[in-house]
């Protein structure tokens, strides 16, 4: 019994392999599981093949002087590395080395990743793919609730609710085993959904509120959900919609907020972001009718990356709890705020010291109290723990730079398609003296490397993940990985050693979690009262895993956070004003049309694994460019038509798909492939400044046809 190797929903599943003990294909099952019911969606299907894929990397690779990489053994590959990173230290320092984790690599590994980063390399540079998936939503919950974990509550919870508000979040597509938890919402017409597309999610809005079925689809200008919060908060607060004793009893700085949203009465925000302002009283009014405050059943709201991919990110987030809270909702039975967190294990990920400005038990790296703890358990001076290191974006742009990086150790990602203005990092990577990349397959960025290391996939590895819901699970091995593939674990503990480190690194998975727990104990994710033992014996008691904190082995978890209190100084949810920007990128006259980007059901992230499976590729083997027929006419582009995207850094081409589900004035493309289709190149790298994550869901294109030769 295991769990999917993609998101986070971390669907259970059977691993049948054809024969115990061997690198055979494995049988995938469906397993009951409190997240996917039973359920899996395409690519859990057929994650069993990429396993097999026929380009596994099964040995250490070397650039060799013909510029082509070349098997070679362990102890080649390792001696290069650690040659190098020693010949770097000399001429540059500790800072010249630099670490990229994965928000899918299992908690032992994130854990270890962050401890090597800080103890054997000394480099304050390390930092994750999570930076430009969940950086949005971690900063506004910290600052608002005092905690982040995506959701505060079991997803179960759902299924009694008198209204779901999803912004951003197209839950069909990406995790579609969720939608079953929507049932009861849209027979109750009160599922709300926020998107420029009516996406598989919107669409299951239909006919509307009062019909007894599905809800109302909200479909601003892109960038502005923001407008759209402001406007719904404004609405709630005039209209006496507010829950005023919760108000007074658990939050501070309603005033500030009910005076920052005073001038977002409906019809303003219908002039910016495009939704008509009846609607916003609609969904306002329909929210508070299914609050605790007015007798209702309950509401969530819930953002995903469609609103938290931009440069107002983290005040979009801190938007969306303001209007939970004078809603009542958060630490509410049936009720809440909650992200949801897309990578398989973007909620652990971000959680174990992987991310530049955090140790694990999700300390914050400046806190003496954190570090001096984090010091003991590693055994080292809390002194030679290095300080916060530079956030994804500005890591990668200072690759190789003067004063910057000179060596890159990448693992469980793929920045050469996921990174925004790929170009740009391309150009990077490329300055490096050294570049590392642990991988399975050839992805973009391994194939740049000057190292590529094989490692173990998910269904050869024992480890632990952490759900959406701050579930912790346990991942098991149901076959051996094929050829010379090694666990980053032991990649990690050799490297140490070659390098004269004199802290230890385990291998086995079930002690670094051990040590994980230790690490962890007395933070905001405590897993003190965990162990791979405990996540067993649970199972077989019929048990789903623990949900975070479980400060001790008698501790029977915390499916529900703030029930009593918020975890902030005072107990009280921060209420925190904020205000419409806009993009960084919008429309001007030579890029007139907004591009939107996003996800399709038989691919997960950069696709470097669902690419490698011939029945999605069967489905969905190009990228492509949906548009409105009436853009389609006004720019002479029809149905199936190649075009040119145009941004202000560079170009990009796909064949056009006409779609009525789309805003007229904007396109809308899936950022799952390489070269010339590979939507990141034209994305743009301008970050949130509180949370540093890149607004990949907004910039301004030009759109032309491309004319046959
Ligand atoms: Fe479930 Fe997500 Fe895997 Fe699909 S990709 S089977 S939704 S965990």
């Amino acid at each position: 019994m295991s769990h999917c190797p993609y998101c986070a929903l971390q669907c259970a599943m059977t691993l049948t392999p054809a024969a115990p003990g061997t690198t055979t294909p494995v049988t995938i099952g469906p397993r009951q599981f409190p997240t996917n019911l039973g359920g899996l969606c395409q690519k859990g299907w057929t994650s069993a093949t990429v396993l097999n894929t026929p380009d596994r990397i099964t040995t250490p690779l070397l650039r060799g002087p013909d510029g082509d990489l070349h098997p070679a053994t362990w102890d080649e590959a390792l001696t290069v590395i650690t040659t190098r990173i020693e010949a770097i230290w000399s001429a540059h320092g500790r800072d010249a080395v630099a670490v990229f984790g994965g928000g899918g690599l299992t908690n032992e590994k994130a854990y270890a990743l962050g401890k090597f980063a800080r103890t054997v390399l000394r480099t304050p540079n390390i930092d994750y793919n999570g930076r430009f998936c969940m950086a949005s939503a971690a900063a506004g919950a910290n600052r608002s609730l005092g905690a982040d974990r995506g959701l505060p509550f079991p997803l179960a919870d759902l299924a009694g609710a008198g209204a779901v508000m999803l912004l951003g979040s197209n839950l069909a597509e990406t995790m579609p085993p969720s939608v079953q938890h929507l049932a009861g919402v849209r027979e109750r017409g009160g599922l709300v959904v926020v998107d420029p597309r009516r996406s598989t999610t919107a669409a299951l809005t239909g006919a509307g509120p009062g019909t007894g079925e599905g809800g109302v689809h909200l479909q601003p200008v892109p960038g502005t959900d923001l407008v759209v919060l402001l406007a719904l908060t404004h609405v709630v607060l005039t209209e006496g919609l507010a829950d005023q004793a919760y108000l007074a009893d658990r939050t501070t700085g309603a005033a500030d907020v009910q005076r920052s949203v005073a001038a977002w009465w409906p019809e303003r925000a219908e002039g910016v972001c495009g939704v008509p302002a009846a609607q916003l009283r609609e969904v306002a009014r329909l929210l508070a009718a299914a609050a605790p405050a007015h007798g209702g059943p309950g509401a969530y709201i819930l953002t995903g990356r469609g609103v938290e991919q931009s440069r107002q990110g983290t005040a979009t987030v801190t938007a969306a709890i303001n209007l939970a809270l004078a809603l009542g909702l958060p630490g509410r039975l049936g009720s809440g705020y909650g992200a949801i967190t897309g990578q398989g294990n973007g909620q652990g990920g971000r959680e174990h010291g992987q991310k530049s400005d955090q140790l694990p038990g999700y300390r914050k790296i400046d806190d003496p109290a954190a570090r001096a703890h984090v010091a003991r358990v590693w055994g080292v001076e809390e002194a030679t723990i290095p300080g916060p290191g530079k956030p994804a974006v500005q890591l990668l742009t200072s690759l190789g730079t003067p004063g910057g990086p000179r060596a890159l150790f990448v693992h469980g990602s793929n920045v050469l398609v996921s990174a925004p203005n790929t170009d740009r990092v391309a150009d990077r990577l490329a300055a490096l003296d050294l570049l590392v990349v642990c991988d399975f397959v050839p992805s973009e960025t391994a194939l740049l490397a000057d190292v590529v290391l094989p490692v173990t996939q998910w269904a050869e590895e024992e480890g632990t993940m952490t759900s959406l819901e701050g579930r912790v699970i346990r991942r098991r091995r149901a076959v051996d990985a094929p050829g010379q593939a090694r666990s980053e674990l032991w990649i990690l503990a050799e490297l140490a050693r070659r390098l004269g480190s004199d802290v230890h690194f385990e291998t086995d998975p079930a002690v670094v979690f051990d040590e994980l727990a230790a690490a962890s104990a007395g933070g905001i994710a405590d897993y003190a009262g965990l162990s791979h033992a405990r996540l067993d014996a649970d199972e077989v008691d019929g048990g789903p895993g623990l949900f975070w904190p479980v400060p001790g082995p008698d501790h029977p978890g915390t499916p529900r956070l703030f029930l009593d209190a918020f975890p902030t100084p005072d107990g009280r949810a921060r209420m925190i004003a904020v205000d419409h920007v806009g993009p960084s990128d919008d429309v001007r006259p030579d890029a007139p049309i907004y591009l939107v980007t996003g996800r399709v059901l038989q691919h997960y992230q950069s696709g470097a694994q669902t690419h490698r499976v011939p029945d999605l590729e069967r489905i969905s083997g190009e990228p492509f460019v949906e548009l409105h027929p009436i853009l389609g006419f006004r720019l002479g582009i029809a149905d199936g038509d190649r075009v040119r995207l145009t941004s202000a850094r560079g170009t990009v081409q796909a064949p056009a798909r006409w779609t009525d589900r789309i805003r007229p004035d904007t396109v809308f493309m899936p950022f799952h492939w390489s070269g010339a289709g590979s939507v990141n190149r034209i994305t743009t790298d301008a970050t949130d400044p509180i949370s540093h994550m890149p607004e990949f869901k907004v910039c301004a294109v030009s759109v032309t046809p491309m004319v046959p030769v």
